[in-house]
């Protein structure tokens, strides 16, 4: 038997989105993933005395920091994983002073400014490599430095704030905006009392995720463009659900 199509009317991109954006709310398992990935490695760079972060440590960046590690097909399968989340860290983390020991001025995310919390000057008078502690009069004594999600009142960085920063990375690394439109249309779908089935059907028909004739072909499948009640018209979601004599006595009774 050849290998039949399968209609599919909708990307995943397009359920995963939230459904105040026109989505179904579904969670990308990929994202939420690389969330619990970034907390896991949060926590090694946080915390360097805990056993996990002693063990990485010893094993991949022992004579340099975190985010400065080549990359290396020859580690370990969790490594390469926590690795991979260092991007998404630093784009949405930055730290807080504490004795500015583990901070490098010219290279960490740390000043206070929107966007992208580095100093811009280029390096003088100290090394570039040189940390916030050598900016402060007293030798950095303080609590230790801390990574905090930048742009969150308590700058707490949740495996939730984390998914929806891959989210986001996800999206603008597409060409896409990093924060889609609420869409009101659909919105008001999830907020008719109507049960859920109606509301899902609902949602495909303005989604135009109904296998409709123009649906199919637009997919490749190949069929008949006449609509298979009325044999007459061209099938959209419009004459399947409204204009159709059919749609038109369901609508009657
Ligand atoms: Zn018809």
């Amino acid at each position: 038997m050849g290998k039949q199509k399968r209609f599919i009317g909708f990307q995943r991109n397009k359920i995963c989105s939230k459904r105040f954006e026109g989505g179904l709310g579904f969670r990308d398992f990929r994202h939420f993933n690389t969330a619990l990935l970034a907390k896991q490695a949060l926590r090694i760079i946080s915390e360097p005395t805990c056993i996990l972060s002693k063990v990485m440590e010893v094993g991949y960046f022992h004579t340099t920091s975190f985010f400065e590690v080549r990359k290396s097909w020859n580690t370990s399968y969790a490594w390469q994983g926590i690795f991979g989340t260092g991007r998404l860290i630093e784009k949405g983390c930055r730290w807080l002073v504490g004795d500015g020991r583990s901070i490098r001025i010219w290279h960490d995310r740390w000043v206070p400014r929107e966007y992208m919390f580095k100093v811009i000057s280029p390096p003088s008078i100290l090394d570039r490599h040189a940390t916030v502690s050598q900016l402060r009069s007293d030798s950095g004594r303080g609590t230790t430095d801390t990574l905090i999600r930048h742009r969150s009142k308590k700058g707490k960085f949740s495996v939730r704030a984390a998914y929806n920063l891959a989210c986001d990375v996800s999206r603008i690394d597409s060409g896409g905006p990093s924060r889609m439109d609420p869409n009101r249309d659909l919105d008001i779908i999830w907020k008719t009392k109507v049960p859920a089935r109606v509301e899902l059907f609902g949602w495909k028909a303005c989604s135009k995720a109904i296998p409709t004739v123009r649906s199919l072909l637009r997919n490749k499948v190949s069929i008949s463009t006449k609509c298979p009640q009325c044999d007459e018209e061209f099938e959209d979601v419009k004459h399947c659900l409204v204009l159709c004599h059919a749609a038109r006595i369901t609508w009657t009774l």
